[in-house]
C-alpha cells in the first residue's frame, strides 16, 4: 500500500498521525511526507527564547531564515527516519500562506500522481473562515488530488489515476457513537500503543520549535491517551474517512470483535508513558 500524507508544516505529519505512519511502515507500506510550506516562522521558540536572554548565543540570534528552515528540515529528517517514512517533500511555501494557490494546487497534483498513492492523509479542513494554514493546506490538498485525477496520457502524458481514500486528521471530537455528537466525529482510529515510543522519540526531534521533551509526553498523554480512551486501547490517532466506503457485507472490526468491556477503560491507562520515556 502507498500513503501520502499533505500537510502544512514540518511537524504536522508527526503530530498528526507518526503513530499511524509508523505501523503501516512497520507492514511494509511505502510512505511520501508532502509538506506544503517550509515553518521558518511558527514556533520559532529556540530563536525568540535566545533573545530574551541576557547574553544571547549570537549563532542562534543570526541565523537567517535559510538557517532556520534547514534546521527545521533536519530535525524533521531526523523525526522520519525513526517513523519509516520513506521521503519527505518539501515545497517550501511561505507559512503563513492563506489563501488557495492554483501553482501550489498544480505542485500538489504532479507529486500525488508522480507517486500515485492508495490513501491520503491530510488535516481536517476545520475552520473555513478564519486564514488558517491547515485548512488551507486541505483545501490545496483535495484539490490537488481532484487535479492528478483529471490527468490523461493524450493531454499530460501521465497514467490515469485516482486516490482510493482521504482520511482527514486531528477533529478533536471523540465521542464514542454516531448520535452524540450529530454524525460529526473521527469515524476510524489506528491503535498505535506499539508504536508510541516511536513517536515521542519522533517528536524529540522538533526541538526549535520545543515540541521535545515534556511537550511531546504531555500531547501524547492527553490527546492520543484520550484518542485511545474512544478507541478503547491505551493511545490511538483519530481519522475521519472522506469518502464513503463499500463492502460486500456489513463490517464490524477485529478490535470490536475481542474487545472486553470490563478491561476496556483499564487498557488505556496501562503505559506510564513519562515512565517509559523519560525526558
Ligand atoms: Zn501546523
Amino acid at each position: 500500500v502507498k500513503i501520502m500524507t499533505i500537510f502544512a508544516h514540518p511537524a504536522d505529519t508527526i503530530t498528526n498521525c507518526g503513530g499511524t505512519l509508523a505501523r503501516h511502515a512497520d507492514r511494509g507500506d511505502e510512505i511520501v511526507a508532502l509538506i506544503l510550506t517550509h515553518g521558518g516562522r511558527i514556533h520559532a521558540n529556540k530563536y525568540v527564547e535566545e533573545w530574551r536572554k541576557d547574553d544571547p548565543d549570537q549563532a542562534v540570534t543570526a541565523a537567517g531564515l535559510d538557517d532556520i528552515i534547514a534546521n527545521k528540515k533536519a530535525e524533521l529528517a531526523r523525526a522520519a527516519d525513526i517513523i519509516g517514512i520513506s521521503k519527505v517533500i518539501t515545497l517550501d511555501h511561505d507559512d503563513t500562506a492563506c489563501t488557495v494557490d492554483e501553482d501550489m494546487v498544480d505542485q500538489i497534483a504532479a507529486h500525488v500522481a508522480d507517486f500515485a498513492p492508495d490513501m491520503v492523509i491530510m488535516d481536517y479542513p476545520k475552520n473555513p473562515v478564519v486564514p488558517d494554514p491547515h485548512t488551507t493546506a486541505s483545501v490545496m490538498a483535495l484539490n490537488g488530488v481532484n487535479r492528478a485525477a483529471t490527468f490523461m496520457r493524450n493531454l499530460d502524458g501521465r497514467e490515469e489515476f485516482w486516490v482510493k481514500q482521504i482520511f482527514f486528521a486531528g477533529l478533536p471530537v471523540t465521542a464514542v457513537e454516531l448520535l452524540s455528537l450529530q454524525g460529526i466525529r473521527n469515524d476510524t482510529y489506528v491503535d498505535i500503543t506499539p508504536v508510541v515510543g516511536r513517536k515521542v522519540e519522533a517528536m524529540d526531534q522538533f526541538v526549535s520549535q520545543a515540541y521535545h521533551g515534556l511537550f511531546a509526553r504531555k500531547l501524547i498523554e492527553s490527546w492520543n491517551g484520550e484518542c485511545g480512551r474512544a478507541a478503547g486501547v491505551n493511545y490511538a490517532e483519530a481519522f475521519c474517512r472522506y469518502y464513503n466506503e463499500t463492502h460486500a457485507h456489513l463490517p464490524v472490526t477485529e478490535h470490536a470483535l475481542n474487545v472486553d468491556p470490563v478491561t476496556r477503560h483499564v487498557e488505556y491507562s496501562r503505559i506510564n508513558l513519562r515512565a517509559e520515556y523519560p525526558c
